[in-house]
C-alpha cells in the first residue's frame, strides 16, 4: 500500500473513531438526561395536580373535573381509592390495576405517607408513569398516576439526536477531506524526496535535491544531498580514473608500437643480402636502442605501478648524498663529454634520510633529460643543507621549457615536444616516475625554466643529521 493511502487510512480511522465515540456519548447522554429531565418535571407536576384534585368543587362531576385537569396538563391521569380501584381516568381507557406497575408493598407504603411520589420508568414500557399519594380526596381518591408516551415526551430530544447525526455525517466527510489534505502535506515532501533519490540512484549525478525543511524530512533530505554529493564526487573520480586508464593504455600501446615498427624495419633490412658492414652496424645499433627503450618503458611502468599499489614503495635509510651523486657522475661522465657538455656534480658529504636506490633513479632521470635537452653548456647536480632540510637540484643550460607546460610536465606520457622526445629515446614517463618517488618521500619536485637558457629541477629531502651551517662544494647557484 502506498504511503499516502496508509496515511489517509490511519488519519481517517483515528479521527473517525474519536468523533464516533464522542457522538455516541452525546446521544447516550441526551437520551438519559432527557428522560431524567422529563421524569423530574412529572414528579414536580404531581404536587399541584394533587392540590388541584383536593380542591375539586364539591358535588361536581369528578370525570368532568379530571378531564379539565388532564387537558390542562397534557397527562393521562387516573385516580385510585385506597384499595387500588380506579375511580376515574382521562382519557378514558380500560380499567388498569396499579399492580401492573407497582408491587402491593409499594402501594401500601405510598398510602402510609401521603405525598409520596413513585416513578415507573422502564425502557420496555412505552409510557413514563409517576404515582403520587395524597390525603383522602373527593370520592375517596387516595393516589393517582400521571402518564405520558415516552416517544412523545422525548420528541424534542430526538430532533437534537437528528442534528447530531447530521453533524456526524458532515464531520465524516470533513474528516475524509482533512485526512486527504493532511496526508498530502505529510507525504508530498517524502514523495518528492523519493523521486529525487530515484533519479540520483539511476545515475543522474547532476540532479539537484532542492527540498529544504527544518524538520526530520529536511534532515533526511540534507543527508541524501550529502550522499548524492559523495556519489557524484566518487562517480566523477571514477570517470576520470577510467579516462586516465584508457589514456594510459592508449599511450602504452602507442609507445610500444613505435619501437616495434623500427625493430621490424631494422630486422627486414638486416635480412637483405649483400648488406655492407657499416649499414649492418647501423641497424643493429637501432635494434639495441629500441629494445633498450622498451626495457626502460617497462622499468618506468613497474616503478609507477609499485608506487600506486605498494605501501613499502620506498625504504628509508641514512645515506650520503655524495655516494648517489658519485654514481650519477660515473654513469653520465662519458655521455656528457661525448656531447661536449660540462658535467658539474657535487660530491661533498651530506647525510639524508631517503631511499638511496630511488633517489638515484630520480637523479638518473633528471640528468638523463638534462643531457638529452642540452645542446651546449653545462649540467649541474648540487645539494645544500639548511637546518633539517637538504635541497637537491639538477640544472642545465639547455632548450628550456615554456611555462605553459610546467603544470603538466609530471603527468604520465606528457611531453612538450612528442616527436623530439621519442627521437631521443624518451618514454614520456621519466618525470612522473620522479614525481611518484618524491611524493613517496613526502616532498615534491619543482621546476623553473627559461626557454633557450635552461632548466632547473629541484626538491627537498630530510637531512639525517642537522648541521649548524649550510654546506656545499660551491656548486649552489
Ligand atoms: P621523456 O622520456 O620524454 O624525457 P620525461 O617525463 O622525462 O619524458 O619528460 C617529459 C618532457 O619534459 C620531455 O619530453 C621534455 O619535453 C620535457 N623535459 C624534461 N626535462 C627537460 C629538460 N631538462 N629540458 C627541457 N625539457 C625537458
Amino acid at each position: 500500500m502506498k504511503l499516502r493511502v496508509k496515511l489517509v487510512a490511519a488519519l481517517t480511522a483515528i479521527l473517525l473513531a474519536s468523533v464516533v465515540a464522542g457522538v455516541a456519548y452525546m446521544l447516550w447522554s441526551v437520551h438519559i438526561t432527557g428522560t431524567e429531565h422529563i421524569v423530574s418535571g412529572m414528579r414536580q407536576d404531581t404536587h399541584w395536580i394533587q392540590q388541584s384534585i383536593s380542591y375539586f368543587p364539591e358535588n361536581s362531576d369528578l370525570q368532568t373535573e379530571l378531564k379539565r385537569l388532564a387537558s390542562a396538563t397534557n397527562y393521562h391521569i387516573t385516580l385510585y381509592n385506597s384499595s387500588g380501584v380506579m375511580i376515574a381516568s382521562f382519557p378514558a381507557g380500560p380499567d388498569r390495576s396499579p399492580l401492573q406497575h407497582l408491587r402491593a408493598g409499594q402501594i401500601d407504603e405510598m398510602l402510609r405517607v401521603p405525598g409520596t411520589v413513585l416513578t415507573v420508568n422502564e425502557q420496555s414500557d412505552p409510557k413514563l408513569r409517576v404515582y403520587a399519594s395524597m390525603e383522602e380526596g373527593p370520592e375517596g381518591v387516595r393516589f393517582f398516576v400521571i402518564q405520558q408516551s415516552r416517544s412523545d415526551a422525548l420528541k424534542p430530544y430526538r430532533d437534537v439526536r437528528k442534528i447530531i447525526f447530521i453533524a456526524l455525517v458532515i464531520s465524516m466527510i470533513l474528516i475524509l477531506i482533512f485526512s486527504l489534505v493532511l496526508a498530502g502535506i505529510i507525504a508530498r515532501p517524502l514523495l518528492d524526496l523519493t523521486r529525487d533519490v530515484e533519479k540520483v540512484a539511476g545515475g543522474n549525478t547532476t540532479h539537484e535535491i532542492k527540498l529544504k525543511r527544518s524538520d526530520e524530512i529536511g534532515m533526511l533530505a540534507s543527508s541524501v544531498r550529502k550522499m548524492a554529493r559523495i556519489h557524484k564526487t566518487d562517480y566523477n573520480h571514477l570517470q576520470s580514473l577510467h579516462e586516465k586508464q584508457r589514456q594510459f593504455f592508449a599511450d602504452i600501446t602507442h609507445e610500444i608500437r613505435n619501437p616495434l615498427h623500427t625493430i621490424m624495419g631494422s630486422l627486414e633490412m638486416l635480412e637483405l643480402p649483400g648488406l655492407d658492414d657499416h649499414k649492418r652496424k647501423k641497424y643493429v645499433t637501432s635494434l639495441r636502442n629500441q629494445a633498450e627503450r622498451i626495457g626502460r618503458l617497462f622499468k618506468d611502468l613497474m616503478t609507477l605501478q609499485r608506487f600506486d599499489s605498494d605501501e613499502n614503495f620506498i625504504i628509508r635509510e641514512t645515506v650520503n648524498m655524495a655516494d648517489i651523486t658519485g654514481t650519477i657522475a660515473e654513469w653520465y661522465y662519458q655521455t656528457a663529454e661525448s656531447k661536449g657538455l660540462e658535467l658539474k656534480i657535487d660530491t661533498h658529504p651530506c647525510m639524508v634520510d631517503a631511499d638511496p636506490g630511488k633517489i638515484e633513479q630520480v637523479l638518473d632521470n633528471l640528468v638523463s633529460n638534462a643531457v638529452k635537452f642540452t645542446g651546449e653548456g653545462s649540467i649541474t647536480v648540487g645539494y645544500k643543507q639548511s637546518g633539517g632540510k637538504v635541497e637537491v637540484w639538477v640544472s642545465d643550460t639547455g632548450i628550456g621549457i615554456p611555462e605553459a607546460h610546467w603544470s603538466r610536465l609530471f603527468d604520465r606520457f606528457y611531453r612538450t615536444d612528442k616527436a623530439r622526445s621519442r627521437d631521443k629515446g624518451g618514454t614520456g614517463l621519466g618525470l612522473s616516475v620522479v614525481k611518484s618517488i618524491l611524493t613517496a618521500h613526502g616532498t615534491e619536485i619543482q621546476v623553473e625554466s627559461e626557454v633557450g637558457r635552461g632548466s632547473r629541477f629541484f626538491f627537498v629531502l630530510e637531512a639525517a643529521a642537522i648541521t649548524d651551517t649550510s654546506t656545499s662544494t660551491g656548486l649552489n647557484e
